[in-house]
């Protein structure tokens, strides 16, 4: 047998590619891996906010362009379980009517070519592998799920208890956010993860947090028919003359370039890297870029409407973990408006340091340190529309160009008037926007959503993927990062992603005659620990 052949080659070790890893792992078949980033490495600056928020030492030094040029520095990450390393692990489903059509002010989100009731067990089963801690029948907005969240709620700290009641108390209806961190409350002594102040944004020094390296890349990894290619950037797939099916994977890894194969591949690069490397891709046959004769590879770039809001109130927010609360209230359409606005959470505790990174100069240190010390820290999202004009191309070297314009923005609008309003019935003296302060978060740049760019359908014309992810017009060739997304609901994208890995694991399986049965899924072996 050629050594360099594989049943599955997986590219990308995120969200998408660590989990269908874990799901194909017990199968018995050759699977390669390839990462181009390291491991994380363990260092104490894991848990700097100087580190990460100021020098941003894990991004990438990668540069990108914006459509008309401009150097454009992307907040992502390429290592050994992708973006979900730095995430904040807030875990959500999105809800049963984002599959479907739903009128927005600014246009039409479209139909999902799946129901939520499809993906449900795979959601389930999600939760299972990422530790998801959370309590049903408190977000007025959840979808129906067959059974309770695997892990017990995490509690509020007093503040975010206090700030809790008080919404209460004016008529609004906040619920704990679902969250995948390895916390077991009722045993400190013993839980993993210590429910520090530096998690989301940062990697986990004490690997506690629920991420695709530790919950998915590294139990694959006990299978002695898995591999992992670290530092090994895909650059290219081959196909036959037929252009039919993918039959080489071009690789470049320490300076050396490598061509295996497999019967399967993978793309899970991300929805922007993925994007890039069917464009990259093009042959006589694809010339448009790999299974791209709909023309909507690298279109309909979503990656949410997002805001940090700091609202700065009379007395001090001691909370450390602060990710706990979330508000859906305004996430359809209500009596006083006819369009959704979307979904109101929490960003990880800012401090002084991470304020200063682009704080006006005049502002002195005591100032920003007071400030923090007093601030909730909001994080407000609403949908972006896809529009086909918003997208990823690449230049004449290869480099990634990223266009975006923002739509459907008067809900974002109306939902930071939202929050202002309720903040004032509570105690909260003043709310400002943190990018005044936190001067590198150009909206273009901080793609952590990213969605969109590969959408699956069942047209042809429209998509390029069918329903289990598979490109229309390759047939080893499947995508299974966050670019299916026909729409970006307003609710984080980790665990959709998760989800749909898994289902496109299963048909997968099904393929190559492997059953579930047979295998002993770990997912079903790995009951909760109560925690
Ligand atoms: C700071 C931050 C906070 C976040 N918080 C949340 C949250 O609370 N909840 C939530 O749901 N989501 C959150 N997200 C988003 C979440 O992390 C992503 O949605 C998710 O990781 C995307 O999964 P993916 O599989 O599409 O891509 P990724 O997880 O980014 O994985 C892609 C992988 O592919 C690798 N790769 C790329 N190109 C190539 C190539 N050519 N060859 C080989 N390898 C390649 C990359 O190095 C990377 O490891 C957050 C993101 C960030 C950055
Ligand atoms: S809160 Fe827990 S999971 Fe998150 S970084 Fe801290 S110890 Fe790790």
């Amino acid at each position: 047998m050629n050594t360099d052949h594989y049943d599955f080659i997986i590219i990308g070790s995120g969200a998408g590619g660590g989990t269908l890893t874990y799901r194909l792992a017990s199968s018995g078949k050759r699977i390669l891996l390839i990462e181009r980033g390291p491991y994380v490495p363990r260092e104490k600056e894991n848990w700097s906010t100087r580190a990460v928020n100021v020098e941003a030492r894990y991004n990438t030094k990668e540069e990108w362009h914006t459509a008309d040029g401009h150097p454009l520095h992307p907040h992502t990450n390429y290592y050994v379980g992708g973006n979900t390393k730095f995430y904040g692990a807030a875990l959500f489903r999105l809800r049963r009517e984002d599959f479907g059509e739903i009128r927005h002010h600014g246009g039409v989100s479209p139909a999902w070519p799946i129901s939520y009731d499809e993906l449900e067990p795979y959601y389930t089963e999600a939760e299972k592998l990422y530790h998801v801690h959370g309590v049903r029948g408190e977000d007025p907005t959840e979808p129906w799920r067959s059974g309770e969240y695997p892990y017990l709620v995490i509690s509020y700290e007093p503040r975010i208890q206090k700030l809790h009641d008080d919404l209460v108390r004016i008529g609004h209806q906040p619920f704990h956010t679902p969250l995948g961190v390895k916390l077991n409350e009722r045993d400190p002594r013993r839980s993993p993860c210590i429910r520090c102040s530096t998690c989301d944004g940062h990697p986990c020094l004490i690997n506690a947090k629920a991420d695709a390296q530790t919950c998915a890349v590294d139990p694959a990894l006990e299978y002695p028919n898995v591999t992992l290619m670290t530092d090994a950037l895909v650059s290219r797939l081959e196909t036959d003359a037929s252009g039919r099916r993918v039959t080489k994977v071009h690789v470049e890894r320490n300076g050396a370039k490598l061509e295996l194969s497999a019967d399967f591949v993978i793309a899970a690069c991300g929805a922007i890297n993925s994007a890039a490397l069917l464009l990259r891709s093009a042959n006589d046959r694809h010339p448009r870029g790999l299974a791209n004769g709909s023309d909507v590879v690298g279109r309909h770039y979503m990656g949410h409407i997002n805001s940090v809001m700091l609202a700065i109130s009379r007395e001090p927010n001691a909370t450390s973990f602060q990710k706990t609360l979330s508000l859906n209230d305004y996430y359809f359409a209500t009596p006083a408006w006819d369009f959704p606005m979307g979904h109101i959470s929490f960003v990880g505790k800012t401090d002084g340091v991470t304020l200063s990174a682009g704080a006006p100069a005049l502002v002195p240190g005591m100032t920003l340190e007071i400030m923090a010390r007093h601030s909730l820290d909001f994080w407000l999202t609403s949908e972006d529309l896809p529009d086909a004009d918003n997208r990823v191309t690449i230049d004449r070297n290869g480099g990634i160009v990223l266009a975006y314009k923002p739509n459907n923005e008067e809900g974002h609008r109306r939902l930071i008037a939202k929050l202002k309003g309720m903040l004032k019935d509570i105690d909260c003296t003043t709310i400002v926007p943190r990018h005044l302060f936190v001067g590198q978060r150009i909206p273009l740049a901080g793609v952590a959503h990213q969605n969109g760019t590969i959408r699956f359908g069942r047209d042809p014309q429209t998509s390029a993927l069918e329903v289990h992810c598979r490109t229309h017009e390759v047939d080893n060739l499947y995508v299974v990062d966050g670019s299916f997304f026909p729409s970006s609901a307003a609710v984080n994208p980790a665990l959709t992603i998760m989800a749909n890995a898994l289902r496109v694991g299963d048909h997968l399986l099904e393929r190559v005659g492997a059953t579930k049965a047979a295998m002993n899924l770990a997912t079903e072996a790995a009951e909760p620990a109560g925690v």
